[in-house]
Order: C-alpha cells, then sequence, then structure tokens
C-alpha cells in the first residue's frame, strides 16, 4: 500500500515525539508499504514566528510572512528525515517547492493549482521514506508561499490525490473526529465513521480537528480518508461519503472563537448600499460570514455581519475607505456556536430546541443563520463554552 500519513505541531511537538513518530513511520514502512509523510510545524512554532513579525511590524508583508511561516514545517520535515535515517531508514525531506506543490500567488492563504510529483515518486522507487514540509507550496514565479492555518492537513489530502495513495491518515492529539471538542465537553463521544459532509460543516465552523478545505478536497478527490491518535493506538474516524446513522439528527457541536461582528450604522435605505459595502469587503478578500439588515426607519437602516477576527481590522479599514457617511462599531468579544447534523434536514424543531436551551441559561443570541445541515448562533464569547456543552446535553450527544 501507498499510505500518507500527516503529523500535526502536538505531535512534532518535541525531539522526543519526532523520535516517537518516526517510530510510527517505521512500523508502517516496516509492513511493507511505501511512506509520504506530511508535517506540520513543532507546536506553538507558526504562532511564535507571527509574534516575532508583528514584533517589526503591525501589518507585515504577506510575501516575506509566507517566506517565515513556511520555515516551520521545513525545520520538522529534516529533523524527522534525520530521525529516520538515524534508525536505519533512507529518508529525503523535500519543502513543498522541493514536492513539486505548486500554488497560486495569493500569499498566506494560497490555493493548490497542481502538484508535480515527480522528485516524490522517484524517491518512492528508490525505497526512501519522503517526508514533506506541510503547509507550503510555490507560485509560478517562484515564490514561497502558505496555505492558510490548518494548512498542513491541505497538504496531506492533495499529495495523496495526486499520488493516488490507498490511505491518508491525519495524525494528532485526539483519538479522532468527536461530538465536540473533547477540551470543551469531557463526555464528547468519539465518532467510528462521519461523513465528507458533516465534517466540512464542522469543520469550516470551527471543528479545527481537520481543515475545512482539506476535507473539501478530499470528498472531491474520494480520499480514504482517516484521523486518529499518534499517542496511542486507537481506532480513529474514518470520513466517508455516507454514513447510515439512522435517527441521528444531530452529528456534533462546533464553537468558532476566531469571529468578529461589525456593524454599520446609518446607512441609506436604498438599493445599492449593501452591494457597496460587500463589494468592497470581498475586493480586499475578506470572508464576511452571517449578515443581518435591519429593517430601516426614516429610510436609515443597519447592517451587521461578521468576519475572521484577524481580518477585523482590514476590514474596517475598507469601510472607513468608501468615504461614507457610517457609523462603524465592532466587537471582537463573540463566538460562534453551531449544530451541524444531515438528518436535520428533514426533522422540525431541532432549532426551537437550541433556542429553547440557550434562554433557560439567559444566553442571549446576537445572530442566527440556519441552513439545511446546520445552525450558528452568535454569543457573547464567555458563555461560548457554556453554550456548547448544554446543547450537547440537550441533544444527548453523549449518549
Ligand atoms: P494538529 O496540530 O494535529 O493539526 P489541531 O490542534 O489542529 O491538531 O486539531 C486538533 C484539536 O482539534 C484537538 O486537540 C481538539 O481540541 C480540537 N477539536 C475541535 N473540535 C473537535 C472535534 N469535534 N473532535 C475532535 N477534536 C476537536
Ligand atoms: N503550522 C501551520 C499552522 O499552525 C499549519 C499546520 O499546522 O497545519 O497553522
Ligand atoms: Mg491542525
Amino acid at each position: 500500500m501507498l499510505i500518507v500519513q500527516k503529523y500535526g505541531g502536538t505531535s512534532v511537538g518535541t525531539l522526543e515525539r519526532i523520535d516517537e513518530v518516526a517510530k510510527r513511520v517505521i512500523s508502517a514502512k516496516k509492513k511493507g508499504n511505501d511512506l509520504v509523510v506530511i508535517v506540520s510545524a513543532m507546536s506553538g512554532e507558526t504562532n511564535k514566528l507571527i509574534e516575532w513579525a508583528e514584533y517589526f511590524s503591525k501589518n507585515p508583508n504577506d510575501r516575506e510572512m509566507d517566506v517565515l511561516l513556511s520555515a516551520g514545517e521545513r525545520i520538522t520535515s529534516a529533523l524527522l528525515a534525520i530521525a529516520l535515517s538515524g534508525k536505519g531508514f533512507e529518508a529525503v525531506a523535500f519543502s513543498g517547492r522541493q514536492a513539486g506543490m505548486i500554488t497560486d500567488e495569493f500569499h498566506t492563504k494560497a490555493k493548490i493549482e497542481f502538484i508535480n510529483p515527480v522528485a516524490i515518486k522517484n524517491a518512492l522507487k528508490e525505497g526512501k521514506i519522503v517526508v514533506i514540509a506541510g503547509f507550503q507550496g510555490i507560485s509560478k514565479n517562484g515564490d514561497v508561499t502558505t496555505l492558510g492555518r490548518g494548512g498542513s492537513d491541505l497538504s496531506a489530502v492533495a499529495i495523496a490525490g495526486a499520488l493516488n495513495a490507498d490511505l491518508c491518515e491525519i495524525y494528532t492529539d485526539v483519538d479522532g473526529v468527536y461530538t465536540t471538542d473533547p477540551r470543551i465537553e469531557p463526555k464528547a463521544r468519539k465518532l467510528d465513521k462521519i461523513s465528507y459532509d458533516e465534517m466540512l460543516e464542522l469543520a469550516s465552523l470551527g471543528a479545527k480537528v481537520l481543515q475545512n478545505r482539506s476535507v473539501e478536497l478530499a470528498k472531491k478527490l474520494n480520499i480514504n480518508l482517516v484521523t486518529r491518535s499518534s499517542f496511542n493506538n486507537n481506532e480513529g474516524t474514518l470520513i466517508i461519503g455516507e454514513t447510515k446513522m439512522e435517527g441521528a439528527i444531530v452529528s456534533g457541536i462546533a464553537l468558532d472563537r476566531n469571529q468578529a461582528r461589525v456593524t454599520v450604522r446609518n446607512v441609506d435605505d436604498k438599493p445599492g448600499v449593501a452591494a457597496k459595502i460587500f463589494k468592497i469587503l470581498s475586493q480586499k478578500e475578506i470572508n464576511v460570514d452571517m449578515i443581518i439588515q435591519n429593517t430601516g426607519k426614516d429610510g436609515i437602516a443597519n447592517i451587521s455581519f461578521t468576519v475572521p477576527q484577524n481580518e477585523l481590522d482590514k476590514a474596517i479599514d475598507a469601510l472607513n475607505g468608501l468615504g461614507e457617511n457610517f457609523s462603524i462599531e465592532s466587537d471582537s468579544e463573540i463566538v460562534k456556536v453551531s449544530i451541524v447534523g444531515v438528518g436535520m434536514k428533514s426533522h422540525s424543531g431541532i432549532a426551537s430546541k437550541a433556542f429553547e436551551t440557550l434562554a433557560q441559561s439567559n444566553i442571549n443570541m446576537q445572530m442566527i443563520s440556519t441552513s439545511e445541515i446546520r445552525i450558528s448562533m452568535i454569543v457573547e464569547a464567555k458563555y461560548g463554552e457554556l453554550a456548547v456543552r448544554i446543547l450537547h446535553d440537550a441533544y444527548e450527544l453523549d449518549k
């Protein structure tokens, strides 16, 4: 079998951990498999590099940020290859560029355009274990790019696709995908399997156990994806096309802490004004999420929406740049709590149960949005974890 394994930050967080990972890789290799291993930076490393850059500039250049951030993954890839060689197994470390990972030029959130896996395949043919720095690639004009936070998952899935691998294993610090973040709700239950669609919703709504774009790509390429722990040998969670979980209406709860709310007041209540606001935000590549507009009074309306916290300053600058008579308020002390489940399509009363549950604990919802398979609510940040726990209880997800 050709197996792609990905080890996240905590899995390679210390030299001892890298040694443990080397042993795990070797044990798979000894079973006769070909191994391609994608690694993240040591845990905390990427954040540390960002802080270092911010020491010098509030708004550092994205191109230089990519040169900086890609270094974290390169360090672990080299160390793991050296560890493997030290144990008598031939290994070669590749940066994103050396692995043939070609992206567009959108620095700090580049998209993969294609992978040219010749070097990987040649090394495999020579019997080597290939270790690749995740989270990075190279643009067509030769600049280093990174794929957005959590992007090593995407590197792994994309490489599994390019190599037509039999299996893609994502190793992390929990046993798999749970009904909610087990660090928030210890009663959370590990799922043996989950559908791509539900996983994609959970990941997009803040469950960072898998990066959302990696799930999207896994679905598109129909990759055999498993997430499991690198700290034990427990079975993980299989992410598959469809699960036949009769009766399971809600499959999980997600918490997204990276949200901020913007309210634009004093907006003329006439056609074209909202278009103008959201056009400038999209031109600046700001990801707008929930939007509500209050019905106008005296020809004046208010529009509120959410953006990722790290894009808040950029959003406010963009709106101020419009030169309109808006008054702009923002609030970063909010979180988004979401309930996800494909079974919700055919059941009523799911939303009202969520609203009642929050009301009983006196938690106010500032914004609500729904789709066929999810309900999202914006609440004050200090109530986020409590909301997750009481909703987990209300839908009996521990059962
Ligand atoms: P890695 O560094 O291995 O990529 P991450 O920190 O990105 O790991 O993702 C793993 C973390 O995701 C877990 O430690 C857990 O706290 C969090 N998490 C959030 N939601 C879930 C969930 N539904 N199931 C499992 N883990 C979750
Ligand atoms: N090191 C990067 C991050 O922290 C990528 C990853 O770990 O997947 O976001
Ligand atoms: Mg991750």
